[in-house]
């Protein structure tokens, strides 16, 4: 006669996979006969930006004056008008005064560039946010260095990237340091551990990859050769802490996902009327243990950072 016993053999952040032992009883050989596999905690924005909002309500009232954000738009974008009504919104609710500078589509690098220099000189200004993306007549890595380094609430500007290579970042890209959050949210221990981020680039990518790289996460970047070499399941079959920012929906196969893996998807896209992230979320949420939505994952917790830069950049003008 068999005996059923249940162990748990691995326990990886909320989820428990669980085995079932067989034993006969004249024999001690056990064999692993079934594998039963719990959901991932489905990692949602929302709270975690509530709970720094309310730490930003904070610390603006020591500020001693109300920090002034000043966002510039050049021409008509849908995806920036977008942004713009949830940023007006976060400073609505944090009683931050947002200044709308409205350029003209066909205004050439040069005159961008002084328009930028004079926001820097202007006192009232605390901090300053270009929204991406830009007309073709100018070329968006020119002019993050334009921006002073104080007033750069978007942490794209070359000194304060720096600050982030020697591992003391006072204001930086506000995607990578969301990313960051909802990982910490898991209660991961990031020492060591495979993490595997999918893009490179200098908003998302390469900021998270040092961001880990920093906790001493092991980390591996993939980007456009990767897939073109065919290596990208290779790679994310391995990540304990996957960060998918590539734009294009369904990259990552429900199927690579490790189990348990800690699943951020910063992707967003729009098919057929309804917005998806990168990664096959259906698939991967049964593998994960904790995946972000899309949307309502990264993107709630992106507008916050952007005023917490916002009030970093009022303390380091003081
Ligand atoms: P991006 O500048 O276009 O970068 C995409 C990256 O993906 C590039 O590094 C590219 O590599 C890489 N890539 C393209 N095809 C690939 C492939 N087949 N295999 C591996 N890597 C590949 O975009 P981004 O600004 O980082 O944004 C990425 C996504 O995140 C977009 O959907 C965007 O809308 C979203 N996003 C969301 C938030 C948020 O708050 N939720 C914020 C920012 C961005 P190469 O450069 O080598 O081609």
């Amino acid at each position: 006669m068999s005996k059923f016993y249940h162990i748990i053999l691995t326990h990886s952040a909320g989820s428990i996979p669980t085995y079932k032992l067989c034993r006969s009883a004249s024999s001690i050989t056990c064999v692993v006969i079934e594998r039963v596999t719990m959901s991932a905690k489905l990692l949602e924005g929302k709270p975690i930006a509530e709970k720094i909002k309310e730490e930003i309500r904070k610390e603006i009232k020591t500020l001693g004056r109300k920090p002034v954000l000043a966002t510039i738009q050049v021409g008509e974008n849908p995806q920036s008008t977008i942004y713009l009504k949830s940023q007006k919104k976060r400073a609505q609710e944090l009683d931050i005064e947002l200044q709308e500078h409205i350029l003209l589509d066909s205004i050439a690098e040069s005159e961008l560039i002084n328009y930028i220099r004079k926001l820097n000189q202007d006192k009232n200004v605390t901090g300053i946010l270009l929204q991406l993306p830009l007309p073709s007549q100018i070329n968006s890595k020119n002019i993050p260095i334009h921006i002073d380094p104080l007033k750069d609430v978007e942490g794209m500007h070359p000194e304060n990237v720096g600050q982030a290579i020697f591992g003391k970042m006072r204001i930086g890209s506000c995607t990578a340091l969301a990313v960051m959050e909802l990982i910490n949210a898991t209660g991961v221990d990031l020492y060591g551990k495979e993490a595997v981020i999918v893009g490179h680039s200098e908003i998302v990518g390469k900021p998270v990859s040092l961001l880990l790289l920093d906790k001493l996460a092991t980390t591996t970047t993939c980007h456009i050769a990767t897939g073109q070499r065919g290596y990208l399941p290779t790679h994310v079959k391995r990540a304990e802490i996957l960060v998918v920012a590539v734009g294009k929906p369904g990259i990552i196969h429900g199927e690579w996902v490790k189990e348990g893996a800690i699943v951020i998807d910063v992707g967003i896209n729009r098919v057929n009327d309804k917005i998806v992230g990168d990664v096959e979320f259906e698939k991967a949420y049964e593998r994960a243990s904790y995946i972000t939505p899309v949307p309502g994952g990264v993107g709630p917790v992106t507008t916050i950072m952007l005023m917490r830069n916002l009030v970093e950049s009022a303390k380091l003008q003081r």
